[in-house]
């Protein structure tokens, strides 16, 4: 058996800035509820802000 490699992207992240695709830089994170991490994030182009909300593969499902 051989596990597909989209077990590896369980944490989805913005890889790059939506608005112009250039490189995000992380400008802090902060502890969310559950395990779950929230990620500041700025363009190192446009300068943009982004919120990503990033949940641990063994954070738990009950709410
Ligand atoms: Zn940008």
């Amino acid at each position: 058996m051989v596990l597909p490699e989209q077990t590896l992207q369980a944490t989805p992240t913005l890889a790059s800035c939506p608005d112009c695709a250039a490189s995000l830089a992380v400008l802090r994170i902060i502890p969310g509820r559950a395990g779950a991490e929230y990620w500041t994030l700025r363009c190192t182009d446009c300068g943009g802000i982004h919120l990503d909300i990033v949940n641990p593969p063994n954070a738990p499902l009950t709410a």
